[in-house]
């Protein structure tokens, strides 16, 4: 039997991280036993799902390379099966109308209560023939729920989950205003779609009992189940915007590659393999039975630190396009000084581990980014590090970049070892420790104290810019 999946997003912006994670799974789980993921849009929250939310579904899931089997089923479209339904189940007894008022209804659970019993309907017309006085009373569909003995589900996941029919009530079905409800259309729609594994968070795990209750009622097959554990904060609570970035959106935006929220969101739950697991070998190894039954707990260091795998992983080309627009937005004259961010790449990216990050460390190749004008001359913004390492510095800074400077044969073609050299006689000549030497000259070119290997940096910048760069930082630490 072929297995048939599906992710069932309602639009309500950038998808929830925990939603991402069911269509990944459901997704590596479908690729896995060769089977298929379909896409269901459940838009009947008319409110909420506007043509902006619908699409961030389409762009959240594209951005994760998620991708599914046939065109996506939009829910609002099939209101007139979901009715069909339920007059098939009028039609054979499993459902009947209820011609409660609101008010009768309000009673009903206030007597309820006060007997000390679940706030229920009480069946009132389950076994009730409408008579004359009813012919122009709205009325609402009830399922007849079962009345004794006990429901259980098989779960993939959690194992058997067994709950007792007395806690199942005659849910309604269609409402007064004719419309279905939402557990009638997810299995009308489920069962259409010929979907037999339902993958979810296991705040569905209630529904599924009630929803089960309509597969009896019409003699259809109940798909396997396997209900994921929520995504945790680091507090142990559900993970939410006050945890910080929790949607696609919200990760995108901290600069991770989509591979690596992928790579992190596999390991929320599933632990077989290695710990690095691209698209293929995720595909290979995920199985939905192996993820675990227990709440799982986002370290965002954690995913930070896959990211940085990612990143390295990534060749230059790509992350120059990935980071350009990021660039641009910065003001960052990408069309005068992009091919230098090209050239530093491999140094960059060994020490990013987020594509903002990469982008702020990119920033200093142009020339004029840090350049302002103060009382008619150039001023250069450095980090405040870097000011404070001049102030502290400032005759040993001076000495070494004058004499880098004058010794410019030896890192006009820059190469590490002969810089290495170059610093070495400076050291000597002067008494100043390497590492003042080698920060001072950093400094001058990046104004930062941090940034990659200065042979590198000076490759990048070419010989005309870093020249004038150190002139100028070389003034500046005289003045200071
Ligand atoms: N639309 C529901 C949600 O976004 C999912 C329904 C389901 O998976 O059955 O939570």
């Amino acid at each position: 039997m072929t297995i048939i999946t599906r992710f069932a997003p309602s639009p309500t912006g950038s998808m929830h991280l925990g939603n991402a994670r069911t269509a990944l799974f459901n997704y590596l789980y479908a690729k896995h036993v060769g089977g298929k993921m379909l896409l269901r849009i459940e838009d009947t929250d008319k409110e909420r799902s506007t043509e902006e939310s619908i699409n961030s579904i389409y762009n959240d899931l594209a951005w994760l390379g998620i991708t599914w089997d046939s065109e996506p089923v939009i829910q609002s479209e099939r209101v007139e099966r979901h009715k069909e339904v339920v007059s098939t189940l009028l039609e054979t007894g499993k459902a009947y109308k209820c011609y409660c008022t609101p008010e009768e209804l309000k009673e009903m659970r206030e007597t309820a209560v006060r007997n000390k019993l679940p706030p229920r309907y009480n069946r009132l017309w389950r076994d009730k023939v409408a008579g004359p006085e009813e012919e122009n009373k709205s009325y609402c569909v009830r399922i007849k729920a079962p009345d004794e003995g006990s429901y259980i589900i098989h779960d993939s996941i959690k194992g058997d989950v067994e709950i007792n029919c007395s806690e199942l009530d005659d849910m309604i079905l269609l409402r007064s205003d004719g419309s279905p409800v939402y557990q009638l259309a997810v299995v009308v729609d489920d069962h259409d779609m010929g979907v037999n594994y339902i993958i979810r968070g296991d705040d569905h795990l209630t529904n599924s009992f009630r929803q089960k209750m309509i597969y009896d009622a019409l003699g259809w097959e109940t798909p396997k189940y396997a209900h994921l554990p929520m995504i945790m904060g680091a507090d142990g609570k559900k993970l939410s915007k006050r945890h910080g970035s929790c949607s696609v959106e919200d990760i995108k935006n901290d600069g991770i590659l989509s591979e690596a929220i992928c790579n992190y969101m596999l390991r929320l739950g599933f632990s077989e393999g290695e710990e690095i697991l691209d698209r293929e070998d995720a595909i290979k190894i995920f199985d939905i039975s192996k993820v675990s039954s227990s709440p799982a707990r986002f370290d965002s260091k954690k995913l930070e630190n896959i990211n940085g795998v990612y990143i390295r992983k990534t060749s230059d080309k790509d992350l120059l396009d990935l980071i350009k627009p990021k660039l641009i937005e910065k003001n960052f004259n990408f069309s005068e000084y992009g091919n230098r961010v090209k050239k530093l790449m491999s140094s960059l990216k060994e020490r990013s581990s987020n594509l903002n990050h990469l982008v702020e460390s990119s920033l200093f190749l142009d020339d004029e980014y840090f350049l302002y004008i103060e009382n008619d001359s150039y001023m250069y913004r450095f980090t405040p590090e870097a000011l404070k390492f001049i102030e502290k510095n400032k005759n040993d800074m001076e000495a070494s970049l004058s004499s880098f400077l004058d010794s410019e044969s030896y890192w006009e073609t820059p190469d590490p070892d002969t810089i290495k050299e170059c610093m070495e006689d400076i050291s000597e000549e002067f008494e100043i420790k390497m590492r003042i030497i080698g920060q001072s000259i950093r400094v001058a070119l990046t104004f930062s104290t941090m940034s990659p290997p200065i042979s590198d940096v000076i490759a990048a910048l070419g010989y005309s810019s870093s020249e004038k760069r150190l002139s100028i930082v070389h003034c500046i630490a005289a003045e200071v």
